[in-house]
């Protein structure tokens, strides 16, 4: 290499330290004016909020954020913001004027994303506060209610067509007797079919509102089991399966007779619907460890282990068709689960297809007696 290249490349790299030198220079001192555009006292306030709170530039960054802010993933230690937050502020200094929005903040790989609600007020032309908060719990529920709105008015639609077209039948031929009849009852069928779907959607409803609607009182668990055994003779019968209640102990529970009669009546249901006609089906009561635990055992269908973990979701059938001629509603185990959580309890599943179901519900057993 010549001299006059190496002085040319000395001279570059000096002018490019320099350069960098510079924009350092430069850099530090709009963050240091733009710190010291938040007063110490301001800090302090917002550093004590419960909610993220955010000082936000005009270039985008944070001139203060509290650790709340850094815990939502809506700014970062070093100033950075999300950029929902900058387009919010944006807007807001656009508009002059407050503006809000649910922001995504994804959680990476792992993590699931959450939502954050972010409330932008521009302070002056160069600063804008933004409150956040945490509104993923909202959210998910606010989905769920939608799902549940537009899943319901799937399944009424159904039994309220079929009551239609039976109608329209009847009308085209009023004269021919047998067909009336044989209509009619079908009709009748479809409408108890329709009310129980009514209540049961009523009945989730209320379980799942997020408040406690068990009306608490010393139960004889025993009780509850032998009134569903009564209620369900003449299910069982017709499909002549022998039920037989096996009660080894009698434990006392605190809770709801009518939920908790509710959520035996729809096991031992669905043990006898879905089992072959002539086979058994046993409720079992014992105290075990604390517990009071109730036992649903029947050898019929059985559930694939793909299936045994949806089963408790509203509306969610293995078979739609069976649970349909069966006068399922696809609530009933959602019932159960949303009733045991209620009291404090589990509800169990063990199941082999071709071999049968056993469903296992444990509450706190409570040994005085009233
Ligand atoms: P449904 O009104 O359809 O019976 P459930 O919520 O009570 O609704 O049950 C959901 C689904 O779980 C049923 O459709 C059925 O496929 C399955 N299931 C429930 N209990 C049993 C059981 N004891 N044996 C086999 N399958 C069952």
């Amino acid at each position: 290499m010549t001299l006059e290249t190496w002085l040319a490349l000395a001279v570059g790299a000096l002018l490019g330290a320099g350069a960098y030198a510079l924009y350092q220079w430069r850099e530090d001192r709009k963050a240091t004016q733009a710190n010291t555009l938040v007063p110490h006292r301001t800090r302090e306030v917002l550093a004590a909020l419960h909610s993220g709170a955010i000082l936000v530039r005009r270039d985008r960054r944070a001139a203060f954020s509290n650790t709340p802010a850094s815990a939502l993933g809506v700014t970062r230690p070093d100033g950075a913001l999300h950029p929902g937050v900058a387009d919010l502020a944006e807007a807001a200094w656009a508009a002059d004027a407050e503006r809000e929005d649910d922001i995504t903040v994804s959680r990476g790989v792992l993590g699931v994303d959450s939502v954050v609600h972010v409330r932008v007020t521009p302070l002056s032309d160069d600063l804008a506060l933004a409150v956040a908060n945490d509104d993923t719990e909202r959210h998910a529920a606010e989905l769920t209610r939608r799902e549940f709105a537009v899943n319901v008015s799937h399944e009424l639609k159904t039994p309220v067509g079929a009551l239609s077209l039976l109608a329209e039948t009847i009308e085209d031929s009023p004269d021919d007797s047998v067909m009336v009849r044989q209509f009619a009852k079908k009709i009748r069928k479809e409408s108890r079919r329709l009310t129980k779907l009514i209540q049961e959607i009523i009945e989730i409803s209320r379980l799942q509102g997020g408040e406690s609607v068990v009306d608490h009182h010393l139960i004889d668990f025993a009780g509850v089991v032998e009134e569903v055994c009564e209620g369900a003779d003449m299910h069982a019968e017709a499909k002549q399966v022998s039920l037989v209640a096996e009660l080894r102990q009698r434990p006392w529970v605190m809770g709801d007779h009518d939920l908790l009669v509710m959520a035996v009546r729809n096991l031992v249901d669905n043990a006898i619907s879905y089992s072959d006609d002539a086979s058994q089906v046993t409720v079992s009561l014992d105290s075990s460890e604390g517990a009071a635990v109730l036992k649903v055992i029947d050898a019929g269908l059985g559930i694939a282990p793909e299936d045994q973990e949806r089963i408790f979701e509203r509306f969610y059938r293995v078979d739609a068709a069976r649970s349909r001629s069966t006068g399922g509603t696809g609530l009933g185990l959602s019932i159960v689960k949303h009733v045991v959580l209620q009291h404090s309890g589990t509800v169990e599943l063990w199941s082999k297809p071709g071999v049968g179901s056993t469903f296992t519900i444990r509450l706190t057993e409570y040994t005085e007696e009233p």
